[in-house]
């Protein structure tokens, strides 16, 4: 029997956005946020080799099946010439191997 059911299902989809700089997570509004909320850092990523605009990748994840949770974090990488878009932070994370230490 052909169901012809179209858009029967309902899907609860969820966008959250994760900041770049410090990981935040942040639920997407209407309109898209493109500033973090918590450092301030921008979502929107730039190559500064070939000066284009990357867009952000997302990770879909399905708790139900009628759930859809989407993730979306800055890119990495420039996908056209592949060189690194990590934005430049003076926060240091505390490393570990302490050279003075002894
Ligand atoms: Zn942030
Ligand atoms: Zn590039």
């Amino acid at each position: 029997m052909g169901e012809s059911t179209s858009m029967a299902t309902r899907i609860k989809m969820k966008i959250d956005l994760q900041c770049g700089a410090c990981s935040a997570l942040t639920h997407q509004t209407e309109p898209p946020q493109r500033f973090c909320p918590c450092c301030g850092a921008a979502f929107d990523r730039f190559c500064i080799k070939c000066r284009k605009k990357v867009d952000m990748y997302f990770e879909e994840w399905w708790p139900e099946d009628d759930e859809c949770l989407r993730t979306y974090s800055p890119a990495k990488k420039c996908p056209s010439c592949n060189s690194g878009l990590e934005v430049e932070k003076t926060a240091k994370k505390q490393e570990d191997d302490d050279e003075f230490a002894h």
